[in-house]
Protein backbone atom coordinates (compact mmCIF):
# COMPACT_ATOMS: atom_id res chain seq x y z
CA UNK A 1 0.00 0.00 0.00
CA UNK A 2 1.53 3.61 -0.83
CA UNK A 3 1.98 5.84 2.39
CA UNK A 4 3.18 9.25 2.66
CA UNK A 5 7.08 9.75 2.86
CA UNK A 6 8.53 10.42 5.63
CA UNK A 7 11.42 12.08 4.51
CA UNK A 8 9.64 14.12 2.02
CA UNK A 9 7.59 15.58 5.28
CA UNK A 10 10.85 16.03 7.16
CA UNK A 11 12.22 17.85 4.45
CA UNK A 12 9.11 20.63 4.83
CA UNK A 13 9.92 20.85 8.49
CA UNK A 14 13.52 21.31 7.97
CA UNK A 15 12.12 24.10 5.44
CA UNK A 16 9.70 25.97 7.70
CA UNK A 17 12.54 25.62 10.48
CA UNK A 18 14.95 27.79 8.26
CA UNK A 19 12.53 29.92 7.18
CA UNK A 20 11.51 31.34 10.48
CA UNK A 21 14.79 31.02 11.58
CA UNK A 22 16.23 33.56 9.07
CA UNK A 23 13.10 36.02 9.30
CA UNK A 24 14.01 36.02 13.08
CA UNK A 25 17.40 36.96 11.71
CA UNK A 26 16.21 39.35 9.44
CA UNK A 27 14.14 41.08 11.96
CA UNK A 28 17.04 41.34 14.33
CA UNK A 29 19.34 41.97 12.16
CA UNK A 30 17.43 44.28 9.44
CA UNK A 31 18.89 42.46 6.97
CA UNK A 32 16.93 42.22 3.60
CA UNK A 33 19.13 39.37 2.42
CA UNK A 34 18.14 37.03 5.36
CA UNK A 35 14.30 37.73 4.53
CA UNK A 36 14.79 37.14 1.17
CA UNK A 37 16.36 33.88 1.62
CA UNK A 38 14.01 33.00 4.38
CA UNK A 39 11.06 33.53 1.91
CA UNK A 40 12.75 31.58 -0.80
CA UNK A 41 13.13 28.46 1.71
CA UNK A 42 9.57 28.80 3.10
CA UNK A 43 8.04 29.13 -0.96
CA UNK A 44 9.95 26.20 -1.23
CA UNK A 45 9.15 24.12 1.79
CA UNK A 46 5.61 25.05 0.86
CA UNK A 47 5.42 24.28 -2.96
CA UNK A 48 7.08 20.92 -1.84
CA UNK A 49 3.99 20.71 0.70
CA UNK A 50 1.61 20.50 -2.18
CA UNK A 51 2.75 18.58 -4.50
CA UNK A 52 4.77 16.05 -2.59
CA UNK A 53 2.05 15.66 0.93
CA UNK A 54 -0.94 14.76 -0.73
CA UNK A 55 -3.05 11.11 -0.08
CA UNK A 56 -0.93 8.85 -1.71
CA UNK A 57 -4.15 7.20 -3.26
CA UNK A 58 -5.93 10.22 -4.68
CA UNK A 59 -4.02 12.77 -4.68
CA UNK A 60 -6.60 14.82 -1.83
CA UNK A 61 -4.15 17.82 -0.86
CA UNK A 62 -6.39 19.61 1.90
CA UNK A 63 -7.10 16.75 4.09
CA UNK A 64 -3.30 16.36 5.16
CA UNK A 65 -2.84 19.23 7.35
CA UNK A 66 0.15 20.94 8.42
CA UNK A 67 -0.34 19.91 12.10
CA UNK A 68 -0.19 16.33 10.65
CA UNK A 69 3.37 16.82 8.49
CA UNK A 70 4.87 18.67 11.68
CA UNK A 71 4.96 15.98 13.46
CA UNK A 72 8.71 14.25 13.05
CA UNK A 73 8.30 11.07 14.15
CA UNK A 74 4.79 10.87 15.24
CA UNK A 75 2.47 8.13 13.54
CA UNK A 76 -0.70 9.90 11.84
CA UNK A 77 -3.49 7.35 10.77
CA UNK A 78 -6.26 8.36 9.21
CA UNK A 79 -8.77 7.43 5.91
CA UNK A 80 -8.96 10.00 3.57
CA UNK A 81 -12.77 11.57 2.92
CA UNK A 82 -12.69 11.53 -0.50
CA UNK A 83 -11.41 7.86 -1.51
CA UNK A 84 -11.04 6.08 1.69
CA UNK A 85 -7.55 5.25 1.52
CA UNK A 86 -5.71 4.93 4.89
CA UNK A 87 -3.36 7.71 4.89
CA UNK A 88 0.45 7.30 6.87
CA UNK A 89 3.53 7.63 6.74
CA UNK A 90 6.05 5.16 5.22
CA UNK A 91 8.63 4.21 7.98
CA UNK A 92 6.78 2.17 10.25
ZN1 LIG B 1 -7.48 9.86 -1.08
Amino acid sequence: MKKLSRKTARFVIVCLAIFAALMGLAALTQNMVFFMAGLVTGVFGLMIRSSKIRCPHCGELKMIKMMDILKWSEEIHFECPTCGGIIEYDDK
